[in-house]
């Protein structure tokens, strides 16, 4: 089948290989693939080093369709997406409703050069998030000590104040509140939840500001945005909490928008499979799929 002459929004298209076929529709936005895609991805990726000792289970995970690599109208990318980009060429995300990961990425992306580096890492991050929403007990039996840790070190940066019973009590109330995303408004349990804030300051100010981050960072990311321009002191807290955990950090790991963590602690796994350089609690995780 000729698809360019098939699809009028295929015209607009960076030119896709012949013999792709849809694997997915996502609000109206086509994503293509077939199996040679597949196929080339799973040779790249088990020589990489990240994603080597666990290439058996990525393949698997393609087989059951929870892994998805493809290609976009390249509308995909100058809207709703480019939030998630982490490089203009590539980008992958988690779509809890789908229960399904998305690697996507243009034509012009070739396997086996630098750009296996940034997929493997992408797709590492991903795993977390599912791991957490598919087996969440497994991830927090793996994860609860660094997720405590990470508040801890959070707060103590933001509110000046160490307080490792409150984190771990943040901590199992934001793991709760992960665990129910995918049913919808959780406003009023973030609210519950932050207003533990309330137990590390007397500053009304700085516990207003880590509530609204926490509420925007869920209802409104343009607004998040904007919030985290406004107070960098905000944003260095989620930095430095991380350079506290990990004493090696690199530049690319710094270009994220930190502050899902204060409603989804699986963001603390997912940001950590890319800085630690010991993997092993990552693959656990990954196997556990
Ligand atoms: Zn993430």
């Amino acid at each position: 089948m000729d698809i360019y002459s098939n699809d009028h929004n295929l015209q607009e298209m960076f030119a896709l290989p012949f013999g792709v076929k849809e694997i997915a529709n996502l609000g109206g936005s086509k994503i293509y693939g077939n199996d040679k895609l597949n196929k080339k991805f799973i040779d790249a990726m088990s020589k990489h080093r990240t994603l080597k000792p666990v290439i058996g289970n990525i393949e698997n995970l393609i087989e059951r369709k929870k892994v998805s690599v493809g290609w976009v109208h390249k509308n995909i990318f100058s809207l709703a997406f480019m939030r998630l980009l982490n490089n203009f060429h590539i980008c992958a995300f988690y779509s809890m409703q789908h229960d399904r990961i998305f690697i996507l990425m243009d034509v012009n992306v070739t396997f086996g050069f630098a750009s296996d580096d940034v997929i493997a890492n992408l797709l590492i991050h991903e795993l977390m998030h599912m791991g957490q929403s598919n087996k969440p007990s497994i991830f927090k039996s793996i994860f609860f000590d660094s997720v405590v840790a990470y508040y801890d070190f959070f707060f103590q940066n933001f509110f000046e104040t160490s307080n490792p019973k409150i984190a771990k009590q943040y901590a199992t109330g934001a793991l709760k509140i992960e665990g129910s995303m995918a049913k919808g408004n959780l406003i009023s349990d973030i609210n519950k939840l932050t207003k533990l804030f309330e137990s590390l300051s007397e500053e009304p100010g700085l516990i207003a500001l880590a509530q609204d981050a926490a509420k925007l960072c869920y209802t409104n990311i343009n607004q998040y945005i904007r919030l985290t321009q406004h107070y960098p002191y905000l944003m260095n807290a989620f930095f430095k909490a991380y350079k506290n955990m990990f004493s090696y950090m690199r530049y690319e790991q710094t270009r994220f928008t930190p502050g899902q963590e204060l409603y989804a602690p699986s963001e603390i796994a997912a940001i950590s499979s890319s800085i630690d350089k010991n993997k092993s609690k990552y693959y656990k995780m990954i196997k556990s799929i």
